[in-house]
């Protein structure tokens, strides 16, 4: 089963995409599993836990003082800005497992010291929105670490929900299921697209214009 376990939503301040939207694109990319992972938002858990046609596992991508942590399997919102440990203890407290994201992604990423951090749980080995270059470091990174691993989209528009997915095994009947394989390493492979270069350079002049638009300020 494809598991797309980053992707954006309307409640990240960055993305416009609604919830409906997602998850017709997921279903027809064959995706069976996706993780909501909003910036420093936990709204979409609770309109989608219901569903029945697409395991939706909790989640968000938390911005701690450093850089981007994606939770999975949280019960409750995780607030940003505070240090890498204080956040995963958060993380955990909150029933949940903490991944350092993208780790070489300029002002969001962790960089490789901090993804090292003993207290995570695991790394992002792929990300759709990641240069060719940084998705083959960050899966040397990851292996070198030894702990499991997590792919996604980092969809923030509905098109690209499904470019990145890991694989479960096909017997995950739930999120509680489906995030226990992840946590133990249970998966059958990572995929993701890259970022092609004119997109790169597309990006990084679209995000210093955001950034500027917000007065400087990180998400
Ligand atoms: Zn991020
Ligand atoms: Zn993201």
């Amino acid at each position: 089963m494809k598991a797309d376990l980053h992707v954006h939503s309307l409640f990240s301040p960055d993305s416009r995409a609604q919830l409906e939207d997602i998850i017709a694109v997921a279903k027809d990319r064959g995706i069976g599993c996706i993780a909501i992972t909003d910036h420093n938002e936990f709204k979409a858990f609770e309109l989608l836990k219901d569903r029945k046609d697409i395991i939706v596992i909790p989640g968000e991508e938390v911005s701690s003082s450093v850089g981007h942590i994606i939770a999975l399997g949280i019960d409750r919102q995780i607030p940003p800005r505070l240090s890498i440990e204080e956040t995963v203890d958060l993380i955990h407290e909150a029933g949940g497992y903490a991944y350092a994201a993208h780790p070489y992604r300029m002002w969001s990423g962790l960089g490789e010291d901090n993804t090292r951090n003993p207290c995570f749980d695991g790394t992002e080995a792929r990300n759709s929105r990641s240069t060719g270059r940084d998705n083959r470091r960050a899966q040397r990174l990851a292996a070198e670490i030894g702990k499991p691993v997590t792919a996604g989209s980092d969809a923030h528009v509905p098109r690209h929900v499904g470019l990145g997915y890991v694989e479960l095994p096909d017997t995950v009947t739930n999120w509680q299921e489906a995030v226990e394989a992840i946590r133990t390493g249970n998966i059958l492979g990572v995929f993701s697209e890259n970022r092609n270069s004119i997109r790169s350079i597309f990006y990084a002049l679209k995000t210093f214009f955001k950034f500027s638009l917000r007065g400087f300020r990180k998400i």
